[in-house]
């Protein structure tokens, strides 16, 4: 089924084709009818399959001409957030419509000026939000429609409380659109106290990780895992890299030391300036760096096109995240390869993620590389130990505005 045959209004169709989308995909299919008719719902799907466009389409048609702010969309991180807002603004480009992204991190003139000259979608993260509606400078009170998304995300960064008082400051007269990749119980609960007769769409479900990803383990001793990672770029016909190291000082570790092998590098991890982190993202996306190290957080949600490859440096603490994290190759139907660097004392956590993702991942070996004893990580005194806490530390609320997802660059072949 084409795009022209959902409903969506000519200035809408208009702006996708301008995006260049052809066919919709699978949760487009189904969301899009039922946002359109006002129903509220529960979709579970991960970035990647299209989930921005399957709500902001119908959003869009459903708004029609510029007026009051009546749409609300809450995002985990600012990087997100500034995503979905450029994602939204794309899709309205033949629109009246106007859209804002409200976070920290960057002063407070410029969004309370937008705000003031009139906006009809808001895309948030919901400290700087709470500031807002604390001092008075916005209300919600024309809020219609409001989409909750990545809330397995923003249940992990300590966010349910706010995101329930924001909820609480809504009209009850709304359609209420919240997006998980997984539902465990505490997100079934906040959708029975949010949303009224929800309609389940299952997409892409979390745990399938992209068809089009090759996966690969590669066993390797604690003390060559630099050098491992250092001669599969080389190996590799790569354009450009995301490595994920679980800690921030490893991921500053990590780029230090690539750089000294003359890579270029950016570095994305929640200790960054806002300004540090709009430089690797744009530079990643332009092509000026060929690989970007990031934790988890830093990462999550993120769309870079024409990443080729996903490198795990650290293998990933919780299942979910190796799906988020492949999820960053492979999406919308490019192909990508995924790597995870294994050491001895991993084992466990690779058992975990082969029952998450229902399959098992091939070993490999990297030909020609001189690998030593497979050697367990030794263990360090406590104090020199990054706390999964502070590793997994969100990132301030910080503001940006503008599109990162435009870019799409190639780096070194
Ligand atoms: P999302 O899941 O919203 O993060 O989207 C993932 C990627 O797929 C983004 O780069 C979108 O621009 C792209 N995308 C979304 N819908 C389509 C579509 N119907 N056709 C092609 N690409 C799409």
């Amino acid at each position: 089924m084409p795009f022209k045959a959902l409903n969506l209004s000519e200035p809408v169709l208009r702006g996708v084709q301008a995006a260049g989308y052809s066919d919709p995909t699978p949760i487009q299919l189904r969301a899009i009818p039922i946002v359109l008719g006002g129903g509220d719902v529960i979709g579970s799907a991960q970035t990647g399959t299209g989930k921005t466009a399957a709500f902001a389409l119908p959003i869009l048609t459903k708004l029609g001409h510029h007026g009051k702010a009546r749409v609300l969309v809450l995002e985990p991180t600012r990087e997100l957030a500034a995503q979905v807002e450029t994602a939204f603004r794309d899709f309205a480009r033949f629109t009246d419509l106007r859209t804002v992204a409200i976070f920290g991190g960057v002063g407070y003139g410029n969004q309370r000026a937008e705000l003031r000259r009139g906006v009809d979608i808001i895309v948030a993260t919901p400290g700087r939000l709470m500031d807002y509606l604390k001092e008075g400078t916005l209300s919600l009170r024309d809020i219609n429609t409001l989409v909750l998304d990545e809330v397995d995300h923003m249940l992990d960064m300590g966010f349910l409380p706010v995101v329930k008082d924001i909820i609480g400051r809504c009209p009850r007269e709304r359609q209420t659109l919240l997006f998980s990749a997984t539902v465990p119980p505490e997100i079934q609960a906040i959708a029975s106290f949010a949303l009224r007769n929800p309609t389940r769409i299952e997409v892409g479900v979390a745990r399938t990780v992209n068809e089009s990803v090759k996966h690969a383990l590669y066993p390797v001793g604690y003390a060559q895992k630099f050098d491992l990672l250092l001669a599969l770029l080389e190996k590799t016909d790569f354009d450009s890299v995301l490595v994920f190291s679980r800690t921030k000082h490893g991921a500053d570790k990590i780029a230090r030391r690539l750089k000294a092998a003359n890579h270029s590098v950016a570095v994305l991890h929640a200790n960054r300036s806002q300004n540090q982190r709009m430089e690797a993202l744009a530079g990643f996306k332009s092509g000026k760096y060929e690989v970007m190290v990031a934790t988890d957080i830093a990462a999550r949600g993120i769309d870079v096109a024409g990443v080729s490859h996903v490198i795990n440096y650290d293998v990933p603490e919780k299942p979910e995240d190796y799906v988020h994290r492949i999820g960053r190759t492979g999406r919308a139907q490019a192909v990508g390869d995924a790597f995870t660097l294994v050491t001895p004392e991993n084992a466990g956590d690779i058992r975990d993620i082969q029952r998450f993702i229902g399959a098992k991942i091939p070993e490999l070996r990297l030909e020609g590389f001189p690998y030593g004893p497979f050697t367990p990580r030794p263990e360090q005194p406590p104090q020199q130990r990054e706390s999964r806490h502070q590793a997994a530390q969100h990132p301030r609320d910080g503001d940006r505005r503008g599109g990162w997802n435009r870019f799409g660059g190639r780096g070194r072949r």
